[in-house]
């Protein structure tokens, strides 16, 4: 299983292409490796995108909130299993609808600038994304993206009030997100269990990402690959690690790694393969 950050990871830092690494996706495809994604993106984001690369695999969305799993390849569900559309959801977080009805409660209204306040033509303004875009990104179920109080005092404030009713704020590059206590690798974990108990064995996994909230993933992985970014350093936590950091960044540094581990592992998966429709 690969289990993979998107942005600055399988999706280029700056234009989103992820061109470069089509090819090893195919390669996947075609050995029945799943290749799931596990980042804050929402699960309209992910589900376009699996479609453009034409995918159906299972996801991790908003950050380690909820696993989707498909029903190609789960066809009974669990009892606490959601269902949405192609997938069975199952929830590690609690609702959005949560913490917006905390955010209504803060004091002072006029500090707090959220996507559900902004609405789809503001989050455009916000983040450059297109309409279209700005939609899906807008398609949240668990978690709030704020822009940060420019007064660092009214900042501090909002933060600790949601701190003291059980949030967990993640400071982005341009957003700060209100959400439970999850992280990307607890819900790897789950996910690698219920994949265990559906397919037998234990699961060969390799994980890639490039930024902090990728660390619980990579630690959780047999395989764990840091994807140079264009933008910021590799942390020194990284670097002591017996993680490989590649040289390049992006897609075309992903394709690289995961090629390598496949040539590592392909009679293994190949071995392995699932023999069931596949999208
Ligand atoms: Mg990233």
């Amino acid at each position: 299983m690969v289990v993979t950050d998107l942005d600055g990871t399988l999706l280029d830092h700056y234009s989103y292409d992820f061109k470069p690494a089509m090819s090893v996706v195919g390669a996947l495809k075609r050995l029945g490796i799943p290749l799931v994604f596990n980042s804050s993106k929402t699960y309209a984001e992910m589900r376009y995108l699996q479609d453009q690369m034409g995918l159906l695999d299972p996801m991790i969305c908003e950050n380690g909130s909820a696993i989707y799993l498909p029903k190609e390849r789960f066809h009974v569900a669990q009892a606490a299993w959601e269902n949405h559309g192609d997938f069975w959801r199952i929830s590690l977080a609690k609702p959005r609808e949560h913490w917006l009805s905390i955010l209504s409660e803060y004091p002072d209204q006029a500090s707090i600038l959220s996507f559900s306040y902004m609405g789809v033509q503001g989050v455009m303004n916000a983040t450059g994304l297109d309409w279209t875009e700005s939609e899906r990104a807008s398609q949240r179920e668990y978690t709030e993206p704020l822009m940060p109080p420019t007064n660092d005092n009214i900042k501090q404030d909002l933060i600790a009030y949601l701190g003291g009713r059980g949030a967990m704020v993640q400071q982005g590059g341009r957003f700060m997100t209100v959400g439970d206590s999850v992280d990307k690798g607890r819900a790897m974990e789950t996910l690698i269990c219920l994949w265990n108990q559906k397919y037998g064995g234990e699961v060969r996994t390799l994980a890639l990402g490039d930024g902090l909230n990728d660390l619980a993933m990579l630690e959780k992985a047999n395989r764990s690959v840091w994807i140079r970014s264009p933008a910021n350093p590799t942390p020194d936590f990284v670097v002591q690690k017996n993680w490989q950091i590649t040289q390049a960044c992006g897609p075309a540094a992903w394709a690289e790694a995961t090629q390598m581990w496949l040539e590592q592992h392909a009679h293994r998966a190949s071995s392995n393969k699932v023999k069931e429709p596949y999208g």
